[in-house]
C-alpha cells in the first residue's frame, strides 16, 4: 500500500504543498502535479531516500512553479458559478420558489444557466448529481453508437469520480467514465468512449488498438490535445 505524507516546501519563492508517496511498485523517483488541488507529489521506491525526492524536486524546481502558477483556480459548484457542459460555459443558478416552470426535476439546463431549484443548502449536491447523471446519459448515447459500429459490448458500465483518468476498461470487460467528461466538448466525450471501447478488442496501445479507436471516431488527435490542455481545469471544478 502507498503512504503519503504531506508538508510545505520552499519552491521558487514561494511554498508549495509536496505530498510524499512511498510505493513498493515505483521503480525509480518521480514527480507530478495534482492539478485537482495543486499538490506537487513525489514519489519514491522502496530503497529510495527522501533526499533523493528534494534533489528531484529541486533540479525541477522552475518547472513546479511554471506549473503550479499554471493552475486555474478551483472553481465550487456555488450560485453564480461558472461551469463547463458539453465545453459550454453554464452559470448556475439559484432559482426562488415557484419560479420551477412545471419541469421535472430539480436542476435543468436552460438559456445558458444551470438552474436548481430548492433548498439552497443543498444546491451544491444538486448541481453534483445533475451533472452526473447527464454523464450518464450523455456517455451512454455515445457508447450505443461505438457498440453497435464495432459489435465489441462492455459487461457494464460506471460514471465514477476518478482523479486521474478520463476512463477505463478492466480485464472484466467493464468501462468506467468519468462524470467530469460531461464538461468537456462532445467531440472529446466521443473520442474517450471511442479509446474504451477499442480496448475491449486490444488491451494495450498498440498500433492495432489506435487503428480500430479511428475506426469509431475521427476527433483522436483533436482530443488528446484538448485534454492534454484542458483536461486538467475540468480536475479542478467541483466536489
Ligand atoms: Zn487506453
Amino acid at each position: 500500500m502507498d503512504q503519503a505524507i504531506s508538508e510545505m516546501v520552499p519552491l521558487a519563492g514561494s511554498l508549495a504543498r509536496v505530498e510524499w508517496r512511498r510505493s513498493a511498485r515505483a521503480r525509480r523517483v518521480s514527480l507530478r502535479i495534482d492539478p485537482r488541488d495543486g499538490a506537487v507529489v513525489v514519489t519514491l521506491p522502496l530503497r529510495a531516500g527522501r533526499p533523493a525526492g528534494m534533489a528531484l524536486l529541486m533540479d525541477h524546481a522552475d518547472w513546479v512553479a511554471q506549473r503550479l502558477a499554471a493552475l486555474p483556480g478551483a472553481v465550487a459548484f456555488k450560485d453564480g458559478a461558472l461551469v463547463p457542459v458539453e465545453g459550454v460555459e453554464h452559470r448556475i443558478r439559484h432559482m426562488p420558489p415557484g419560479t420551477l416552470g412545471g419541469r421535472r426535476g430539480t436542476a435543468w439546463l436552460d438559456e445558458g444557466e444551470l438552474r436548481v431549484a430548492g433548498d439552497p443548502a443543498f444546491l451544491e449536491r444538486r448541481v453534483g448529481d445533475f451533472l452526473r447523471a447527464e454523464a450518464r446519459r450523455r456517455l451512454s448515447v455515445l457508447l450505443a453508437q461505438k457498440v453497435a459500429a464495432s459489435g465489441l459490448r462492455p459487461s457494464r458500465v460506471t460514471v465514477k469520480d476518478t482523479r486521474t483518468r478520463w476512463g477505463s476498461c478492466a480485464s472484466s470487460r467493464a468501462l468506467a467514465f468519468s462524470w467530469r467528461l460531461v464538461m468537456a466538448p462532445h467531440f472529446v466525450q466521443d473520442y474517450v468512449v471511442a479509446h474504451e471501447v477499442a480496448h475491449l478488442q486490444h488491451m494495450n496501445h498498440g498500433p492495432r488498438f489506435w487503428a480500430l479507436v479511428d475506426t469509431l471516431t475521427p476527433h483522436t488527435r483533436a482530443a488528446v490535445a484538448w485534454l492534454r490542455d484542458e483536461g486538467p481545469r475540468l480536475m479542478r471544478v467541483g466536489p
